[in-house]
């Protein structure tokens, strides 16, 4: 990407010791040194539950690797780094971070989050944390109005994310996080679609920055985990408190793997934008597609705020195959470049059908009206060559239509 070289620079200036190396070295070095006593220079997987003491209490900042780990701590720097904040916090899986910012909150809250959030977030707000007497307002975040008319004294928390999934919604980080902040509630943003080389929420004015590692940041689809970025170290210190007393934290095998996925990040993510971005604009052109939702394109309704907010327009895009429902179970059962699973953001590239899969939960009239029609159908756009990608589904339009 050619502007990707200097959008970085001055950015982490106002800390003494902030690195202002820019994104793709921080990929690789940041949060990381050779290993003083054998030179190693990969961080190695402290296998370890436990560390001596010489004294009681006096311990060279590790005691139990709940609390702390060095191969955690290596990646919660690196991801620091990334997101352009001052501290991470790493977790088991995205939904041990989602959790870990609820933790946050009190009974008699209120949250107000978009109405397309990923649907584990939609039910942690819902079958798991209204039984505690935290209540959830879900919103068209695209519209600011609704948002500020969701806004109440209790609310203490606006989650927002982009782009949405299936149908890639871009959201005004800045302006939500404006809404936010004028009630004195806390902005988080679930950057698991974007990832930090695409676009850095803090930098935006957010409060907490989500990842799922288990997508992009891992990008290998051979690992679960998590991450919640702060520029705050008070906050910190708080998500800290409870990622220590809940529990949910990755071991050193999982960290290793992360901090192996974060360092391909940049030229991972080159690849999965150009050839979304390639795909996408194929498929709009195709006559078996009636609609291409990429926020790269021309004809997304978000199209100005995308390239106003991120750097690129990431790997996912959905499309309507122009079918029913079991047409569209067809296409993406007969793909081969593209498997047939549920995830996304590792180098493979992946298709499900949100009615038949992710979204068949919601009645069809209903899901109708959200845009969620019987032929849509989702992709996570891997690395491999976009020819393939693009004969691939030639052969299983055909198939389906024959
Ligand atoms: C996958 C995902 C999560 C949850 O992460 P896990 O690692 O599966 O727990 C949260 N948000 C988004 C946008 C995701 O895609």
């Amino acid at each position: 990407m050619s502007d990707r070289s200097d959008s970085h620079e001055g950015d982490a200036d106002d800390e003494g010791d902030a690195d202002d190396r820019r994104f793709e070295t921080r990929a690789i070095h940041a949060g990381q040194e050779p290993d003083p006593e054998t030179g190693a220079l990969m961080t190695p997987i402290h296998a370890n539950s436990t560390y001596k003491q010489d004294a009681p209490g006096e311990h060279r900042g590790y005691e139990y690797s709940r609390t702390g780990n060095p191969t955690r701590t290596d990646l919660e720097a690196n991801l620091a780094s990334l997101e352009s904040g001052s501290h991470a916090r790493c977790f088991s899986s995205g939904m041990g971070a989602i959790n870990t910012v609820l933790n946050l909150l009190e009974a008699g809250d209120h949250v107000v989050a978009g109405d397309d959030v990923y649907g584990g977030t939609h039910r942690i707000l819902t079958q798991v944390y209204e039984q505690y007497d935290l209540e959830t307002t879900f919103v068209d975040t695209t519209d600011h109005d609704a948002v500020r008319d969701a806004m109440r004294e209790e609310t203490e928390l606006v989650w927002v994310e982009t782009p949405t999934n299936p149908l890639l919604n871009v959201n005004d980080i800045g302006a939500l996080a404006d809404i936010a902040h004028e009630a004195d509630a806390l902005c988080a943003v679930d950057n698991t679609f974007a990832t930090p080389y695409l676009q850095r929420p803090l930098e935006h004015g957010a409060d907490i920055v989500c990842q799922s590692l288990t997508k992009y940041l891992g990008g290998h689809s051979d690992t679960i985990g998590g991450a919640l970025v702060v520029d705050d170290a008070e906050l910190d210190e708080r998500l800290g408190f409870y990622q220590n007393s809940v529990g949910a934290t990755p071991g050193p095998f999982d960290s290793f793997l992360v901090l192996r996925g974060t360092k391909t990040l940049p030229v991972r993510m080159d690849r999965h934008c150009e050839n979304a971005m390639e795909l996408a604009q194929w498929l709009e052109d195709h006559d078996d597609v009636s609609r291409v939702y990429y926020p790269g394109l021309e004809s997304h309704p978000d199209h100005d705020l995308a390239a106003e907010q991120m750097d690129a327009f990431g790997g996912m895009l959905s499309f309507e195959f122009d079918g029913t429902l079991e047409q569209g179970s067809t296409v993406v059962s007969e793909t081969e470049v593209f498997t047939l699973a549920e995830s996304l953001g590792g180098v493979e590239s992946l298709i499900e059908q949100p009615a038949a899969m992710t979204h068949a939960a919601i009645p069809r009239e209903e899901r109708l009206a959200a845009g969620l029609t019987d032929g849509l159908i989702r992709v996570s756009v891997g690395i491999e060559h976009v020819d393939d990608m693009k004969a691939d589904f030639q052969q299983a339009f055909d198939a389906a239509l024959e």
